[in-house]
C-alpha cells in the first residue's frame, strides 16, 4: 500500500535496515501476539517472531504492564547495579542448565553479538589460549570478534582480516553431508572429525581455548545435529582442555521445546550466550559463565553503559516468568505443536518436488527448497524471492536462512495459536506447489 511504500522509501534514504537487512517489502507499524500490521492496515501472521525474538508474543500485555511500572521507577543505572538487574542475574542463574544452574555469573549485553564478543575475550583471559573452534554455517554476530567466528560471504568478503586463531570445522548438515555419509551408518564421522582435529598432533589446533557451537544451527540452515553428536564434541573439548560455549542466542529461550537447546543433549556447557527471545520485545542479552571461570575476570574489566537497563531487565524477567510458569507449559507446548507441524510438513512435502528436506525441533523448523528432490540443488534465488512475495500477499511474513538462502524457517512466537500455525504451514505448502508448476 501507499503508506508502506512511503515508509520504505524513507528507510532506504535514511537508515540501514532496508540496506543492511535486505530490501524486504514490508514495514511494521503495529504488533500483537503472533501478528503484525503494516502502515496501510494490512495484518499478517508473523511466522518469524522478529527472527526468533518475540517469544511470548509482540507487545505481550503482561510484559508491557511490568515495563510501564518500571518506567515510572528507574530505567538506567550504568556501571552501578540496579535492583532489577541483580534480580535478573539471579533468575538467569536459576534457569541455566547443567553445572551453570545457580552457579554462574552473567555479563549483560544489548544483543547476541556483544555476548559472543564478551565470550571471546574471556576465553583468552581464562585459558591463556588463543584459538577458538567454530563451525561451517555458524552465525555468531557481526562485530570484529564475533564476525570472525561467523561464516558467509556477505559477512566476510572485504571485512577482513579477522581475529587470528579461528578454526572452522564442519557442522553436521545431514541433508548435505560433507562426508557423503548417512546417519546412523555414518557413525557420527563429523563428531569424530572434531575429536581428531582437537586431539591429534600436527592438525594446527594445538592451543584451543574454546569451541563455540549452536545446539541447533540457526542462520546456517536450521540444522539439528544428529543424536549423540554434541556429546562427542564435548568429550573432545574436555580431552583438549578447551571450554564449551553453547550459543543459544537463536535456539534458546524455549524455542526448541526446552528452555535451552543444549538440553536436548547430555552436554553441560561452560558458558552460554543468550539473547533474542529472552528480551522478547526489547534488547536484552548476555554471557553466563560458570562461577569458577568468572574468578579469572578482573573487576571493572568489562563495563557496558547500557547493559542491564532496569526496564529491559523487567521485560526479560516477565518473559522468563511466562515461559517457565506451570512447569514450562508454554515451552512444552512449542515442542508439541512444533512436532505436529513438523510431521505435517514432512508428510505433505513428500508430494512437492521442490521441498527437499523438513527438519527441526519445536518452533525452529527449517524447510529446505530445492530445484527437485533428485538433484537436491538449491532452489534458485529468484524463485525463493517469488515465494516470499507470494506468501506476503497471502498474509504470511516468512524469512529464509541457510548457506544458499533456500531454507524457510518456521519460528513463530511460542504463543501462536494452533490454527495460525497450521494456516501458515498451509500457505507455505500451497505457495511451493504454485511455484513448482
Ligand atoms: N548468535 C546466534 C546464534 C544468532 O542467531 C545471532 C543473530 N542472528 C547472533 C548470535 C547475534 O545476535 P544479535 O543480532 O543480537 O547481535
Amino acid at each position: 500500500g501507499p503508506k508502506t511504500q512511503e515508509d520504505l522509501e524513507r528507510s532506504i534514504q535514511f537508515e540501514s535496515m532496508a540496506r543492511g537487512g535486505g530490501r524486504f517489502p514490508l514495514v511494521f507499524a503495529e504488533g500483537r501476539g503472533a501478528t503484525v500490521k503494516d502502515p496501510d492496515g494490512n495484518i499478517y501472521i508473523d511466522i518469524t517472531a522478529g527472527v526468533a525474538v518475540n517469544s511470548v508474543g509482540r507487545c505481550n500485555p503482561r510484559v508491557v504492564t511490568a515495563m510501564k511500572a518500571q518506567m515510572d521507577t528507574l530505567m538506567h543505572a550504568s556501571d552501578i547495579s540496579n535492583v532489577k538487574r541483580s534480580q535478573l542475574g539471579e533468575v538467569i542463574a536459576g534457569i541455566m542448565p547443567g553445572s551453570l544452574k545457580n552457579n554462574c555469573i552473567t555479563y549483560f549485553t544489548q544483543g547476541g553479538s556483544g555476548a559472543v564478543e564478551t565470550a571471546i575475550k574471556f576465553v583468552r583471559k581464562i585459558t591463556g589460549r588463543s584459538q577458538i573452534v567454530a563451525f561451517h554455517g555458524a552465525y555468531h554476530g557481526v562485530w570484529c570478534g564475533s564476525n570472525s567466528l561467523t561464516t558467509g560471504d556477505q559477512y566476510r568478503k572485504g571485512y577482513g582480516p579477522f581475529i587470528p586463531g579461528v578454526i572452522h570445522l564442519p557442522y553436521p548438515y545431514c541433508y548435505r553431508c560433507c562426508f557423503g555419509l548417512k546417519y546412523p551408518d555414518c557413525n557420527l564421522q563429523c563428531a569424530q572429525y572434531v575429536d581428531y582435529v582437537l586431539n591429534t598432533p600436527y592438525t594446527g589446533a594445538d592451543d584451543v581455548g574454546a569451541l563455540i557451537i549452536e545446539a541447533q544451527q540457526g542462520e546456517g540452515g536450521y540444522l539439528p545435529p544428529p543424536p549423540g553428536y554434541l556429546s562427542i564434541v564435548k568429550k573432545a573439548c574436555e580431552k583438549h582442555g578447551a571450554l564449551y560455549i553453547s550459543d543459544e542466542v537463536q535456539a534458546g529461550a524455549g524455542r526448541t521445546g526446552k528452555m535451552w537447546c543444549i538440553e536436548h543433549s547430555d552436554v553441560e556447557p561452560d558458558m552460554i550466550t543468550w539473547g533474542k527471545g529472552m528480551g522478547g520485545d526489547v534488547p536484552m542479552a548476555g554471557l553466563s559463565i560458570r562461577k569458577d571461570l568468572a574468578e579469572h575476570i578482573e573487576d571493572h574489566s568489562q563495563p557496558n553503559t547500557f547493559a542491564g537497563n532496569a526496564v529491559n531487565a523487567v521485560a526479560c524477567m516477565t518473559n522468563i516468568e511466562i515461559l517457565t510458569e506451570n512447569d514450562h507449559a508454554l515451552i512444552k507446548r512449542a515442542g508439541t505443536v512444533g512436532e505436529e507441524i513438523l510431521t505435517y510438513l514432512q508428510k505433505e512435502a513428500e508430494s512437492i518436488d521442490i521441498i527437499g528436506d523438513v527438519r527441526g525441533r519445536g518452533f525452529m523448523i527449517g524447510i529446505e527448497m530445492v530445484k527437485d528432490k533428485e538433484s537436491r540443488e538449491p532452489l534458485e534465488n529468484d524463485k525463493v524471492v517469488s515465494m516470499i512475495m507470494a506468501m506476503l500477499g497471502k498474509g504470511l511474513v516468512m524469512v529464509p536462512c541457510g548457506r544458499f538462502g533456500n531454507v524457510f524457517r518456521f519460528m513463530p512466537s511460542l504463543i501462536i495459536t494452533r490454527n495460525h500455525a497450521r494456516i501458515s504451514a498451509d500457505i507455505l505448502l500451497e505457495t511451493a506447489r504454485e511455484i513448482q508448476n
